[in-house]
């Protein structure tokens, strides 16, 4: 096989579409499912990961700022669409003109959402999020003021309330159980004065995957599940971790073309700073794609790739636009050939967490970090 581009995706919507099933399945019918779609759907292509879900029967997306917001809005998307990362002051306008639903994070903001609202002669429905001790975005205020807020907002509607973990993955840790009760102790004040909101959410995949049910409520925001990755849980050596009930499978593949293969003798330094230096006279094969495209350069000296089916180590530092592979194992491979860095081929198989540990970061950091310049492909 000849590689079409030097270095490229292959997204299966197919697959993604199986894992929104997968987590609808285990949260059942009367939790709604918001499929977080932000970052380009985590580099898989969100226009087109996002119409794939709504045909699958997403009511909802969830995006980190307006820009994606009005992007998806401008590719056709009739679903809800949640901007989640807060916005600048100057862009409230927009998500009237883009039927968009933010998340506000201060009560002034949410002040500022009514007056615009009432200004217009309209209701316009909003979520809130809270700050229940991550300490990043949402409202940090006693009960009573948020309370007040909401109840004394007349056009800017409250239908949801949320809140993020800090620590979902950490078993030992008990930040989330601490979370959980100050968001509900938020959520039983309001009913004081309002109507429960209808979406009330806190979980993302790990709290969905590993089943807390009691953060499920009546909506979910999964994105890394989507794409098919779960992390591990951390539990104290002797406790029994708690069961993984999703199954997922990755849905991005991410393959680069050889564009010389040669034999050098022992002795040769191999890439800047001469990192490597070859112990016996080996093959050596250079892959078109580097830390431009978003190969770690951490991964200089450490990483692999899967060449003809065999683990082919990579050798020296990850340069910007090459990296260099060891290809004694595979004899075969000509210029042209395609090479694996993510995905499978024979038995082998990388996923983006296992590159990702081998570079000292994270899947989610590996997966968005994929170059705007190599090409997406998408197979069912
Ligand atoms: C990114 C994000 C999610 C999705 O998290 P995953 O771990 O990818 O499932 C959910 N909620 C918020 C607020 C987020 O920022």
């Amino acid at each position: 096989m000849s590689a079409p581009h030097r270095s490229w995706i292959e997204v299966s919507l197919g697959t993604i579409a199986a894992n929104f099933r997968a987590v609808r399945q285990l949260v059942n019918p009367d939790v709604e499912v918001c499929p977080v779609v932000k970052a380009d759907a985590y580099r898989h292509g969100a226009v087109e990961v996002s119409r794939r879900l709504e045909r699958e029967g997403a009511r909802w997306l969830a995006v980190s700022s307006l820009q994606e917001g009005i992007a998806l809005r401008n590719s056709g998307a009739r679903s809800r669409i949640l901007v989640m990362a807060d916005f600048l002051p100057a862009a409230r306008e927009e998500f009237f003109r883009f039927n968009l639903t933010p998340v506000i994070h201060s009560l002034d903001d949410l002040a500022a959402l009514d007056r615009l609202a009432a200004s217009k002669g309209i209701s316009f429905p909003y979520h809130l999020k809270i700050d229940s001790g991550m300490g990043r975005l949402g409202v940090l205020a006693p009960g009573e003021q948020i309370v007040d807020a909401v109840c004394g907002a007349r056009s800017a509607v409250l239908e949801g309330l949320m809140t993020h973990f800090a620590s979902a993955a950490d078993y030992i840790s008990t930040q989330t159980d601490e979370q959980i009760e100050t968001f509900e102790g938020v959520y039983a004040k309001l009913a004081a004065c309002t109507a429960p909101p209808p979406l009330v959410h806190m979980s993302s995949t790990i709290a969905v995957a590993y089943g807390r049910r009691q953060a499920w409520r009546t909506m979910v925001r999964p994105g890394h599940a989507l794409y098919g990755y779960v992390s591990p849980v951390r539990v104290r050596s002797n406790d029994t971790p708690p069961v993984k009930e999703l199954a997922v499978e990755p849905a991005l593949s991410w393959k680069a073309a050889l564009l010389l293969v040669k034999d050098v003798p022992a002795g040769a330094r191999i890439g800047y700073g001469g990192m490597y230096r070859t112990e016996t006279p080996i093959r050596i094969g250079i892959v078109a794609a580097g830390y431009a495209d978003g190969i770690p350069h951490r991964l200089s000296n450490k990483g692999r790739f899967i060449a003809d089916g065999q683990w082919a180590p990579i050798l020296g530092a990850v340069s910007m636009d090459v990296t260099t592979i060891d290809l004694s194992a595979s004899p075969h491979l000509r210029p042209g050939d395609p090479v694996t860095l993510l995905g499978s081929e024979g038995d082998l198989r990388q996923d983006a967490q296992q590159m990702a540990r081998a570079a000292g970061t994270i899947s989610y950091s590996l997966l968005c970090g994929i170059g705007a310049r190599v090409p997406r492909i998408f197979v069912d």
